[in-house]
């Protein structure tokens, strides 16, 4: 009863504002999207500030410990908050929630909701519930239910915790649901839930559970709705988004599952720009880089997860490929799609990793020379093989691999970037740039940023934009004056 003494405020009477905070990868930010699109559905106001909220809750991700510990190191700041403002409802949810569970509640006496990768639909009735109690707590504290008072029946659970990660079949058909921002261009799509491919280092199938995929009719539906609703560009998603449906899809005239959806969504009428992430390097079987060559729909970027450039150590991580088979895939997609941006994941400092290994992985990122890469250092995931595996490699030994292989990704995303000075490419406008609001933002076709100067009535709009200079991995430009200017001009 010692909540008692805390302050007493009952929430205004107009309906509560959320704020969510996303961690981690583009699965999550979808996540959070139909999460936040189910409270708004109730009246609930969206904010961009917590300290303005009454509900704030955190989308985790656990696939790195760096990532955990953000969360839970803002989590733990929020306990300033909660003991300023006890109504406030906190809540995890998403990857690190699934995988921790009731334990989170422990050192965090202010957290009230633990929520896991299956039942982000579930969100919107928790928060309610602990809103209501937690009013109608402070009601009766107001009215005189104070220390020592007899017990009353909202306070039975004093913390008023709910905790919720079970499983759920047909869960992965929850997320398809978004608000829109007004003139929003692009959107994320989950076309699967899920992974069975164990790699040795990763979490993901512990966190996501088995591979769950949604129906082609259900995708295409989505994908519909979105772009008449002003949408241009759709990306993909899934954790191995090529092997979509192949636990419950048959193959038809030789296509895979995902083949079939990719023609699917192709067909959509106002649907410029398709893209999916992140696939894996088997997926990419003959019908896969065929439709790469005949959906001009397509974008011209793919994101080919090579993790390491040596076969010993490929084995080791539980991937089934060669650093040989790895070239020969590029090879076969840069030659279907003349221009095509390749860019991918790779883990430095696997256990067992030695100098030469290492070497090979660093041979491998020049010889093919991404346009980008996203270098980690090993981190173990408690329960996964890997973590286990004896000759892990010393911290100092991981950072001076990532360094290092930073540095040589760091040229060809420049040599990448430059080549395209002088050209006149098309660009996606998606409104104002976050770290310069004077000026406009869009990608190209291969998910290049390009800032550049014009009017806010440009978002949404495809244009030609003249680039100028190119700088770390963005690229400035000028637009190119498109003929339908005026028309861009009559439609706002
Ligand atoms: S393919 Fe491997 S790395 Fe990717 S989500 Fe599945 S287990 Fe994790």
């Amino acid at each position: 009863m010692a909540q008692l003494a805390r302050p007493c405020i009952i929430f205004a009477l107009s309906m509560p504002k959320f704020f969510i905070r996303t961690y981690g990868c583009q699965m999550n930010e979808r996540d959070s999207e139909q999460v936040a699109h189910s409270l708004m559905a109730r009246g609930y106001e969206r904010v961009a500030k917590e300290a303005e909220a009454d509900v704030v809750l955190l989308n985790t991700c656990s696939v790195r410990d760096m990532a955990d510990q953000k969360a839970l190191g803002k989590m733990g700041m929020l306990g300033r908050v909660a003991k300023e403002r006890p109504n406030v409802v906190f809540g995890f949810l998403g990857c690190m929630a699934q995988a921790q569970g009731e334990s989170l509640l422990k050192n965090l006496p202010h957290l009230d909701l633990v929520v896991g990768t299956q039942k982000f639909h579930r969100v919107a009735d928790y928060v309610e519930e602990l809103v209501a109690k937690k009013n109608a707590r402070a009601r009766q504290c107001e009215s005189g239910w104070g220390p020592g008072a007899p017990p009353s029946p909202a306070m039975d659970d004093p913390r008023f915790s709910i905790v919720d990660i079970a499983e759920e079949p047909g869960s992965q058909e929850t997320i398809r649901e978004q608000q829109l921002t007004p003139r929003q261009a692009t959107a994320f799509v989950s076309i699967m839930q899920g992974c069975n491919m164990h790699c040795t280092f990763c979490i993901v199938p512990q966190t996501r559970g088995p591979e769950r995929s949604r129906s082609i009719d259900e995708v295409v539906r989505e994908v519909r709705d979105l772009v008449a609703r002003g949408v241009k560009e759709v990306t993909l998603l899934g954790q191995i988004v090529n092997l979509y449906g192949r636990h419950g899809i048959p193959k038809i005239d030789n296509k895979s599952p995902f083949v079939q959806l990719l023609e699917a969504v192709h067909q959509i009428d106002g649907l410029e720009r398709l893209r999916f992430t992140s696939p894996h390097p088997i997926g990419f079987r003959d019908d896969l880089i065929n439709a790469i060559a005949r959906l001009p729909k397509l974008a011209e970027h793919v994101h080919v997860p090579l993790q390491s450039g040596s076969n010993k150590i490929l084995k080791s991580m539980h991937r089934a490929y060669t650093a040989e088979k790895y070239v020969d895939l590029v090879h076969r997609i840069r030659q279907v799609r003349k221009g095509i941006a390749i860019t991918t994941d790779i883990i430095v400092g696997f256990p067992g990793e030695t100098e030469s290994d290492y070497k090979l992985t660093r041979d491998l990122v020049e010889q093919i020379q991404f346009d980008n890469a996203f270098v980690f250092r090993y981190s173990p995931r408690r329960e996964t093989p890997a973590a286990e595996m004896q000759e892990q490699v010393e911290e100092p030994v991981k950072a001076e691999r990532n360094q290092d292989l930073l540095r040589v990704v760091n040229e060809s995303a420049r040599r990448a970037g430059e080549r395209l000075v002088g050209r006149d490419v098309e660009v996606l406008c998606e409104g104002r740039s976050k770290t310069n609001p004077a000026r406009l933002m869009g990608r190209t076709r291969t998910n290049k940023i390009v800032v550049f100067e014009g009017d806010e009535i440009l978002a949404g709009e495809i244009l030609e934009v003249r680039i100028q200079q190119a700088n770390g991995f963005s690229l400035y430009g000028t637009p190119v004056l498109p003929t339908s200017c005026a028309a861009i001009n009559d439609r706002a």
